[in-house]
């Protein structure tokens, strides 16, 4: 059964600054997702905020809401079959030296806070994430 998802992906601020988004895209399209839209912005401490909302009482929330807001970001709705959890495993571990050989984090990944990607965790998160970056 197919089972067609859509999820957004951030390329968060450590690897749009060492031009590593095309890189990055690159391994979306060569794995089964396709990128529906992509934008560059940078985004207000505020707005970092309410899109970690869900980490607020973890005490990195503060450090994470200006890391993300410290620069540009390429915010992007990719889509395929199960695009949640395939982009989770493109991501890799959190923590970019647990991440497994060749995912995302594990090749450009710097630390567990500069880990060069977001990607929503469920269909829920994922329909609120999009429509936080794509809203029309
Ligand atoms: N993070 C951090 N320190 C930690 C754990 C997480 O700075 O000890 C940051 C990191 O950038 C991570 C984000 O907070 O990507 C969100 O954490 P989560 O546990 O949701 O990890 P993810 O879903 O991004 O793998
Ligand atoms: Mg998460």
């Amino acid at each position: 059964m197919s089972n067609q998802e859509q999820t957004l992906s951030i390329i968060k601020p450590d690897a749009v600054e060492r031009n590593l988004v095309d890189e990055i895209k690159k391994i979306f399209t060569s794995n089964n997702l396709k990128i529906k839209e992509s934008k560059k912005i940078q985004i207000s401490k505020e707005e970092a905020a309410e899109f970690y909302k869900v980490h607020q009482s973890k005490p990195f929330y503060e450090h994470l809401c200006s890391y993300l807001s410290s620069g540009p970001i390429v915010a992007m709705i990719l889509e395929g079959e199960n695009a949640i959890l395939q982009n989770r495993k493109l991501m890799g571990a959190t923590d970019p030296k647990k991440a497994e050989e060749n995912t995302i984090r594990s090749l450009y990944g710097i630390s567990i806070d500069k880990n060069s990607v977001h990607g929503s965790d469920s269909n829920e998160n994922a329909k609120k994430e999009i429509n936080f970056f794509f809203k029309n």
